[in-house]
């Protein structure tokens, strides 16, 4: 368990008196990635793993130059990384903010005055539909627009305007897809709910709908995106291209900082002075996600992403207790039969594994750049608890 310290009193002790406890933390602190053996990645975002050495490098010789200017000033990392950016995913122009659910907020702006601007304040056609169980951030817009009832509570008023369709009810999509509006918001691979696909017949008519009515489609990848699934964007693997796509958790990998892209339809909505952020587009963010995007937007990275997340499939296809396997590429959700998902995280955790669990499932998110030595290690320890029968 190198880099790995069991309780330093200090730290926890810290934590618990000076940090607000809104989160359920594990009785481990992390003192440093070399050695660990990680199926989570910080849930999704250390993408090339820890300490890439071009990554370090590009990173740290932006700290020794200029860690930040505002967007009072250009700055050449975000220009180069933006346009990279697009040029991956054929995306018009972008957004930076600074979390992923920034880049949702950005979105639900967009979107809102898009609509706005095209049909007027009168017609007020600024609703959204997202889906029940998605999860789209802890913002209060963001989650107004997460479809998760048990959220919905302590916070009121919630912003107005979302309305939660269920996944895959084409029927229920339908009668909820009225005049007033604005966007559908969907994850393509429900993440925090569990690592569900959406179905291919739901988006067909998703997509098909939206565009009768222009009705704007906005995919959040924040989860999904920067090659976790095995293609740069989910959307690749249904044969669509949103509107407008959200992106953060692994893209700039390890660094905060969320994107909003938009279409050529999109990419004039927000005016100067419309919408901003302090921190968007630092230099020393952007110079690491250039990284990110030169190693994941290759098509051989990409495959070998997919490769992996099969390889990991095989492996645990015989082992009893696993009752079913959902998700794309190294986004893997895993049922179990017997165990509770959060047992086996403390169980893995005490053997020197790290992974993560959704709802009532297991979830795996290595870094897209695990080699098959630290898989190997990984899901050793995982299928030993897993056939552990006194668990
Ligand atoms: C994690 C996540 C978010 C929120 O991202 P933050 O960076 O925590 O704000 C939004 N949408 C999806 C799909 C996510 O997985």
């Amino acid at each position: 368990m190198k880099g790995m310290v069991i309780i330093t009193m200090n730290t926890t002790e810290k934590t618990n008196k000076y940090i607000m406890s809104s989160y359920k933390r594990f009785p481990f602190e992390i003192e440093s990635g070399n050695g660990i053996i990680d199926f989570g990645s910080g849930i999704g975002v250390n993408s090339l793993g820890y300490c890439d050495s071009e990554w370090c490098e590009a990173v740290c010789k932006q700290v020794n130059t200029l860690q930040h200017t505002s967007n009072l000033y250009y700055n050449k990392p975000s220009a180069d990384f933006a346009e990279k950016l697009c040029n991956i995913t054929g995306y018009t122009n972008v957004f930076f903010g600074n979390s992923g659910a920034e880049a949702n907020e950005c979105a639900i702006k967009l979107a809102r005055k898009y609509s706005y601007d095209k049909y007027g304040k009168d017609a007020e056609r600024n609703k959204i539909i997202t889906l029940v169980n998605s999860f789209h951030g802890r913002t209060l817009a963001t989650l107004s627009a997460t479809g998760q009832e048990d959220l919905h509570d302590y916070f009121f008023p919630f912003v107005k305007g979302f309305v939660h369709v269920h996944a895959n009810d084409a029927v229920d999509f339908a009668e909820k897809l009225s005049g007033d509006v604005c966007a559908v918001m969907l994850e393509y691979v429900q993440g925090e709910g569990g690592v569900i696909p959406l179905e291919q017949s739901f988006l067909n008519m998703v997509y098909m709908l939206c565009a009768e009515k222009d009705v704007l489609v906005i995919a959040d990848e924040v989860q999904t995106g920067a090659g976790r699934t095995g293609k740069f964007l989910a959307g690749e693997y249904f044969g669509y291209r949103a509107d407008i796509t959200t992106m953060a958790k692994g893209l700039f990998g390890g660094l905060p900082a969320g994107v909003c892209l938009a279409n050529e339809k999109c990419a004039g909505v927000l005016t100067g002075g419309t919408h901003g952020s302090t921190f968007g587009g630092n230099p020393v963010v952007t110079a690491g996600g250039s990284v990110v995007l030169d190693k994941a937007a290759n098509p051989e990275f990409l495959s070998e992403v997919a490769k992996k997340g099969d390889y990991i499939r095989e492996r645990l296809a015989n082992v009893g207790e696993v009752a079913s396997i959902s998700g794309m590429g190294l986004m893997l959700g895993i049922s179990l039969k017997t165990n509770k998902a959060a047992d086996v995280a403390v169980a893995a955790l005490e053997k020197g594994l790290l992974i993560l669990t959704a709802k009532e499932k297991v979830r795996l998110l290595p870094p897209l750049s695990i080699d098959y030595e630290s898989l190997d290690k990984g899901l050793d320890i995982l299928i030993e608890i897993l056939e552990d029968k006194t668990q």
